[in-house]
C-alpha cells in the first residue's frame, strides 16, 4: 500500500500496489508512476531512501536504488 496526495483533487489516497503501474531506478530515487483512484489518471511519485534522508525520514520504501546506481 501507498499512501499519495492526488494534485488534482489534493485528496490523501491510500493506494494498493496493483495500482503501481511501473517502478523507474534514478541515482537519487525511485520513480513510482501510479494510477490514481481519486481523478483517474497516471502520477508520478519520488521515492527511495536517498530522496526520503533529504527529510530525515526513515527507510520505509520497499524499492531501493541498485548498488551501481547509487554510486553515480
Ligand atoms: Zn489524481
Amino acid at each position: 500500500m501507498l499512501l499519495i496526495t492526488c494534485p488534482v483533487t489534493r485528496a490523501d489516497e491510500l493506494v494498493a500496489d496493483r495500482r503501481i503501474r511501473s517502478v523507474t531506478n534514478h541515482p537519487t530515487h525511485v520513480a513510482l508512476a501510479v494510477e490514481c483512484p481519486s481523478c483517474g489518471s497516471v502520477h508520478v511519485y519520488r521515492t527511495g531512501r536517498r530522496w526520503e534522508s533529504r527529510e530525515a525520514a526513515p527507510a520505509a520504501a520497499a524499492a531501493r536504488p541498485a548498488p551501481e546506481l547509487a554510486r553515480a
